[in-house]
This record gives C-alpha cells, structure tokens and sequence, in this order.
C-alpha cells in the first residue's frame, strides 16, 4: 500500500494541472481576469421632453391654500423642484411661465409657441382647485377631442397622488373631459394644437384643511408629481 504522502502529491499535481488547463480556457474564452470598468457615462435624456405650466401669473394669482398662498406662489417654488428631480431621473423638462398684463387668449398662445419651440412632447399645466373648504380630491381636466395619451397621463398622475395622499379621484379615475366653453380649455387646446399631449393638473383642493398634506411637505408632494409624469411618459 502507497504512503499516504505519495497521494497526496499526485493528486496535488493533477489539481495543479486542472488549474492551468482551466486558466489556458479562460484566456481563450476572453473570460479572465476581469478588465476596469468603464467611467460612468450620464445617460442620454428621455426623449420625451416635458413642459410643467404653472398655473395663472403674476398679476393674477388664483385660488388660496389653507396657509394663504396662492397657486402661482406656491407652483412657482415647487415646479421648478418637480423639473430637478425629472432630470435626476433622465428626463428633459422646462418649466413655463404666463406671462402678466396680456390677454387670456395671448397667455395661451404664447405657451403653446414657447412649448413647440423647446420641443416639448407633453404637458402639464399645474393648478390646485378651489371650492367650499370641504370638498377635496385629484380632477385633472382634458379636452373633449385630446389623444388617448393625454388622458393616460392625466390618470397616471392623478393615480401617484392618490397612492401618496389618498386623496379620492374625481371624474374617471381622476381624469376629468372638458369641453371649449368650460374654463382651462382655452390653454389645454391651444397647446395640444401645437402636436403636444396635455392635461391640465388640479392636484386638490387648496382651501381645504384635508389637502393639508400636499403643502406640509413639498419634498413628497414634487417626487409624487414627478412619479406621475414619469409614469405618463
Ligand atoms: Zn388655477
């Protein structure tokens, strides 16, 4: 009988030699020892640019919240914070003031203008409602003739901040039809006019002590925001 210590040296030399035989079917198989990666590059943004309106201007307002500020006021600090965390996340946005002292007609025109210069592919033109102080929910308004894709992201948002706030969905599935005479019409047609997809964003209601969350923290309300038009890309 062999010694033990004679096995034991063959089977070292047979390990041995299993090892360069896989080590020469590695360098063969261009899966040896792995290479650096490569620097990081920043991805390509979506091409689905999108334009966040914000809601009335300068001159004139709109609606209260329940902490005294007004649409334009509180659209004009969040939208802009809503468009950073879109281009975190790859996606191009701009951001669109009304301008004050022209007509409702001219607003609308210049927007839609402003938009198809910058290229944008959808929007959202952003308002909180207002009624009675105890009403509340997620209505976002689009046109009777709008893109089937225009009613899915007015869904979509309104379905994201359902999730967070839980806030009830008006119309269907937050999506609520319009037609040319009601109010808002005017800005949703002429963008959509320009070949854009549109909804016109009315998140809650402002006045009402129930929307409460909505304005306590701007850091959940503008990712929900964001979510919601990711999703409606
Ligand atoms: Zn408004």
């Amino acid at each position: 009988m062999r010694r033990c210590c004679e096995i034991l040296t063959e089977l070292e030399e047979d390990v041995k030699k299993l090892n360069e035989k896989i080590e020469a079917f590695k360098l063969e198989m261009g899966c040896g020892e792995p290479v650096e990666p490569p620097e990081p590059v920043e991805p390509p943004l979506n091409e689905t640019k999108i334009g966040i309106v914000v809601g009335h201007n300068s001159g004139d307002q709109g609606a209260d919240n329940i902490y005294g500020e007004s649409e334009f006021e509180f659209h004009s600090r969040t939208m802009p914070i809503v468009r950073e965390k879109l281009l975190e996340r790859g996606y191009d946005a701009e951001v669109f003031y009304r301008p004050s002292g022209v007509s409702y007609d001219d607003q609308c025109e210049q927007i839609a203008n402003d938009m198809d210069a910058a290229n944008i592919k959808i929007a959202y033109c952003i308002h909180f409602n207002s009624y009675d102080g105890s009403t509340n929910g997620i209505e976002n308004l689009v046109m009777n003739n709008c893109t089937v894709k225009s009613t899915t992201m007015a869904k979509q948002l309104a379905d994201e901040l359902h999730s967070v706030y839980g806030y009830n969905l008006r119309g269907e599935d937050g999506a609520k039809t319009i037609s040319r005479s009601d109010n808002g019409a005017g800005m949703l047609i002429s963008i959509q006019n320009k070949g854009i997809d549109c909804t016109l964003v009315e998140h809650c209601f402002g006045d009402a002590p129930t929307s409460r969350r909505t304005f306590d923290d701007e850091n959940v309300f503008t990712a929900a925001v964001a979510n919601g038009m990711i999703r409606g890309t």
